[in-house]
């Protein structure tokens, strides 16, 4: 069996133009949604993520509300900007672009975010809403993965899943959202890391193998039953000469063989990753319903 491939910049294509035509409806009541960005310092890869962020925002006709920071930014000077963005109308989602500069305090900037404006869903009050089944914001990337597989069409309920990886950010959520009692839960869910004994024996009786490693062939062919549908959150860089800039990004599945047993797999890039970034902008969205008290989905 040759798998099919997951289209993720198909499918946040499709979301980003869902978003389109709402945020052009909220529009018409006078709503534009808003998000604040923050970045300090000049971290590349923090500001290739906040560009793209602020593109998107544009593409889809959300307000953005840039800030970018010198790295010596101080911590009361931060804590001021969030609390002048928590206050502000036109403002219905916080992000402060992650890692912050050595010497502040990230845990203490994240606890200042309105929760109602969390649209990250980092915010302890958020995470524990989550947990509990109460209407939350859902982190990203484990969300982004949740709509890649029903938009796939993939049986979430009832079916065996495997997540390698138990980060705050990825593992843990994931993990939780998918145990929910609701029709885009109710999966038995195994959550392995590095302590785990034997890898392979759980990933081989899965429907589904979701690797977050973050380590290149993490996941190869002879640990996936036939059949299996196969998410790779993992990006790593690995070197390559061919290439101009002398890397290219790989996941943490061996693609080129797991795809042969595979019913379904996403590929790096252009799998999971597009999703990331849409489920940010769904939030803000999503934050601007709530705030003027328009129902939304979750
Ligand atoms: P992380 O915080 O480094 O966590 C990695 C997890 O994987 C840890 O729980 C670790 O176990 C586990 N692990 C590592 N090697 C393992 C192995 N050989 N066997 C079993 N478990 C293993 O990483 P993260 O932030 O969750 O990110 C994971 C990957 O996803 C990274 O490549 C990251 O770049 C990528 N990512 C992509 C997106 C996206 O939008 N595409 C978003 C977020 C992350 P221990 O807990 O025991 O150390």
């Amino acid at each position: 069996m040759t798998a099919q491939i997951i289209d993720g910049k198909q499918v946040a294509a499709d979301m980003r133009a869902e978003l389109k035509d709402e945020t052009a409806k909220l529009k018409e009541k006078g709503i534009v949604p808003g998000l604040g960005v923050i970045l300090v310092g000049e971290d590349p890869a923090s500001k290739s993520y906040v560009t793209a962020k602020e593109r998107a925002c544009e593409e889809i006709g959300i307000y953005s509300d840039d800030n970018r920071l010198p790295a010596e930014t101080s911590q009361q000077d931060l804590i001021t900007l969030v609390k002048r963005m928590n206050a502000d109308p036109k403002i219905h989602g916080i992000l402060v672009q992650l890692p912050l500069p050595k010497g502040l305090n990230e845990a203490e900037v994240l606890l200042t975010i309105d929760p109602a404006k969390d649209v990250d869903g980092f915010h302890p009050m958020n995470v524990g809403k989550m947990m509990v089944g109460e209407k939350a914001f859902l982190p990203c990337t484990p969300h982004g993965i949740i709509q890649l597989l029903l938009r796939s069409s993939v049986k979430i309920e009832g079916a065996d899943v495997v997540i390698v990886g138990r980060s705050n950010i990825v593992g843990k959520p994931l993990a939780n959202m998918l145990i929910q009692k609701n029709p885009k839960g109710n999966a038995t869910v195994t959550v392995c890391h590095t302590r785990t004994r034997d890898l392979a024996h759980h990933t081989r009786q899965a429907d589904i193998v979701i690797a977050a490693a973050g380590r290149p062939n993490t996941v190869t062919a002879d640990m996936i039953k036939d059949g299996a549908v196969v998410i790779d959150v993992g990006v790593n860089r690995v070197e390559d000469a061919t290439k101009k800039r002398g890397y290219r990004l790989v996941g943490d599945v061996d693609f080129e063989n797991v795809k042969e047993k595979a019913s379904l797999i996403t590929p790096v890039p252009g799998g999971v990753g597009p999703m990331t970034i849409t489920m940010l902008l769904y939030n803000t969205v999503e934050s601007a319903k709530r705030a003027h008290e328009l129902t939304g989905e979750d």
